[in-house]
């Protein structure tokens, strides 16, 4: 069996004259949850229906478990979505809901409902079967949505911003709950979302997506720590970008002093530099480092938040509430510990 559980080769999708995905190609591994991430109107819906097959594309080729569904209708993909607003019907209740598909697939009434109460069991459903979608809390009905989606044994399960109905706390423990799944099945996922930290805490992959192409695509951890640009690396949690200069391997200039510090390989010379927040260590002032001037401090329980002014520009800084503490008008020195080089980009 193919371990590509969906291939894009070079898929255009215009509307008019205007493509809202750009000759986009990739090859998603089977059994691994993808995110498509990006800001808003940068084609991420627009990706997903076209691997569900609700919009066809312009041009390309688009193939599932290595076959070729370029010309195939929703129906026929073997794919299922999962939208935002769950789309229930609102006068079924659960168990007619999640055995819906099955009944309009030709199965028997008995063995669709033994189907889809063994599914309402794996998603911790049990006993609800008999309620209306309305007497449920929102983290319940999304989980109805994933059993009508899986009940029917899809190839790709798609998630349309599954959790933007839901308030915070409840937001984490479903994308929890999501991703459990997901691994207990050995399910194929393809995750649209505009939340990073979202983005960031489910997936095996993410695709970060930018004006119709990809701009980016790796490990939560590659795209933290490794992005491309400077685009990626404010997209991708918070980054100081400013101007610098490599001098060497781990080593850089940042406003006239020269540091040692990690980071992946790069050609000397000028460039610009992200930090993230939290690899910024400050000491007193003498200690080795970029010299500033707490210019805020704030103390968040599990972290204190400083801006730092320095001769290469205001540095935002996070650090563990154990380290040791600044305030406002003190000299300090800024260690830092990682930076990040970038290459020309946006
Ligand atoms: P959001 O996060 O806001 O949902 P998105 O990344 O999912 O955004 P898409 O919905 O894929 O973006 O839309 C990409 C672009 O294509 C947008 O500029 C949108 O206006 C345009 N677009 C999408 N569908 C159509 C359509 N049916 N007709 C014309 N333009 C469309």
């Amino acid at each position: 069996m193919s371990d590509v559980s969906i291939t894009f080769d070079r898929i255009t999708k215009a509307f008019g004259s205007f493509r809202a995905v750009d000759e986009v190609s990739f090859a998603l591994p089977r059994g691994a949850l993808v995110t498509l991430l990006g800001p808003s109107g940068c084609g991420k819906t627009t990706t997903l229906r076209l691997v569900a097959g609700l919009e066809l594309p312009t041009s390309g080729r688009i193939e599932i478990e290595g076959r070729d569904v370029t010309a195939l209708a929703a129906a026929e993909r073997k794919i299922a979505m999962v939208f935002q607003s769950y789309a229930l019907f609102p006068h079924m209740n659960v168990l007619e809901n999640v055995s819906y598909g099955l009944l309009v697939n030709g199965a028997r009434k008995a063995s669709a409902e033994a189907e889809a109460l063994a599914m309402l069991k794996t998603l911790g459903l049990e006993g609800l079967g008999q309620r209306l979608p309305s007497e449920l809390s929102g983290g319940q009905q999304q989980r109805v949505a994933v059993a009508r989606a899986l009940v029917l044994r899809p190839k790709v399960l798609l998630f349309d911003e599954p959790l933007s109905n839901l308030d915070a706390r409840l937001r984490r423990r479903v994308r929890e709950d999501i991703r459990d799944l997901q691994k207990k099945l050995d399910l194929s996922v393809v995750y649209v979302t505009h939340d990073q930290q979202e983005a960031l805490a489910v997936s095996d992959l993410v695709c970060v997506m930018r004006a119709g192409k990809i701009a980016q695509m790796g490990t939560p951890n590659a795209l933290y720590e490794d992005p491309a640009d400077a685009f990626i690396a404010d997209f991708m949690g918070e980054a100081n970008v400013i101007q610098g200069e490599v001098l060497g391997p781990n080593r850089i200039a940042l406003g006239g002093t020269a540091l040692d510090t990690l980071m992946r390989a790069h050609p000397a010379g000028p460039a610009q530099i992200a930090v993230r927040p939290e690899s910024i260590m400050l000491q007193p002032e003498g200690a080795p480092g970029l010299a500033g001037r707490i210019q805020r401090a704030a103390f968040l329980g599990q972290t204190r938040e400083y801006e730092v002014q320095t001769p290469a520009g205001e540095l935002f800084v996070v650090t563990p509430a154990a380290a040791p503490a600044f305030a406002t008008g003190d000299a300090v020195s800024c260690a830092m510990q990682r930076v990040i080089p970038l290459r020309p980009g946006s």
